[in-house]
């Protein structure tokens, strides 16, 4: 399922820059063809499925690459970072490569975090926009550069007087299965505050910090899913948790607890999270397993972290709430 405010993110609604710009940050700089690390000027967007493809040959496409029936080609899951001189020189051939759907893939995986700083910087506004002519501008420029190092000491004072988000992006191993998510966390001063402490005292990152309890916070998401579509009223069997197609969790307090020899670290906030095609129901009559639209879930979570020489100990992250949508009204059997 794909929620309202989501939709709104795509290519050609609103600020291309914008996206433009989450896109290369998320594909950690580089060109999604030749791999080669681009600079942000050089970088254009790229519509893994071309954007003018014919609408037979889409639908073609579609089925070869296992896409979704309402698959939008302006969708940050077919949009991609292209430096300019892979640009020109994709052609037809292109799209009949395995490559493509590694690309595809790729895209799809980071999919919730273009999203989610995308509509961040819809949130804040002016900052974000300044910053962005700052950095297109290009600081290789001499005349832009000397500009900018006498102007950036006043940025960074303002800059540090408002409250702005930024994010980091954790990889989640998850335990039962092959399977790696990535989380975006979203942090304001304080948080930000707490990422540096972390990484200088701690000589960590907070990825890292985050991992393992985020990895359990998941799993109970998946049980109390799992538990609340058991009592459904339904005569068939229910199944829940087949994925989350994002997770993004905002931290609103973080609290300190020092002692000679460790850190505790109290993170709260709250989370969001969508389910797209996460139910499975057999039904008995015919034990046809039927894929439904899904779930969001939202919430409140605290995650506690221990920190001492040694490393990081005895963290983990509760689920304080648990608000699901939009589920019971979806299942039907055929
Ligand atoms: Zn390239």
């Amino acid at each position: 399922m794909v929620q309202g405010r989501e939709r709104g993110v795509r290519y050609g609604n609103g600020d291309n820059a914008v996206l433009r710009l989450v896109l290369w940050q998320v594909w950690d700089s580089k060109c999604c063809w030749c791999g080669e690390p681009v600079e942000y000027r050089n970088a254009q967007i790229d519509h893994i499925i071309p954007k003018t493809v014919r609408h037979a040959r889409l639908q073609e496409l579609k089925v070869r690459f296992g896409l979704a029936d309402d698959f939008d080609p302006h969708d940050p899951q077919n949009l991609a970072p292209i430096c300019v001189r892979c640009n020109p020189r994709k052609s037809d051939t292109d799209y009949e490569a395995p490559f493509l759907k590694t690309v595809l893939d790729c895209a799809d995986n980071r999919r919730a975090a273009v999203i989610s700083r995308v509509l961040s910087f819809g949130a804040s506004g002016k900052v974000a926009e300044r910053l962005l002519i700052a950095r297109a501008a290009g600081l290789s420029d001499q005349a832009i550069r000397e500009e900018f190092e006498e102007h950036a000491p006043l940025l960074a004072r303002i800059l540090s007087l408002v409250d702005y988000q930024s994010f980091v992006l954790v990889d989640v191993a998850l335990n039962q299965s092959e399977r790696c998510q990535a989380v975006d966390v979203s942090l304001d001063r304080r948080g930000r505050a707490t990422k540096a402490l972390v990484e200088e005292v701690c000589g960590s990152d907070l990825g890292s910090l985050l991992g393992q309890p985020i990895a359990q916070l998941i799993e109970d998401l998946d049980e109390s899913i799992q538990s609340d579509f058991e009592y459904m009223d339904s005569d068939a069997p229910v199944r829940a948790g087949d994925g989350r197609e994002y997770l993004t969790i905002n931290v609103d307090t973080v609290d300190f607890e020092r002692t000679d020899k460790s850190i505790r670290f109290l993170l709260r906030g709250s989370f969001s999270a969508g389910m797209p095609t996460s139910l499975l129901l057999s039904n008995p009559k015919d034990g046809a397993e039927q894929l439904q639209e899904g779930a969001t879930l939202s919430g409140l979570v605290q995650c506690d972290v221990h920190w001492t020489f040694a490393g990081f100990e005895a963290s983990e992250c509760l689920l304080e709430e648990l608000v699901l949508d939009n589920c019971s009204s979806q299942i039907h059997l055929n």
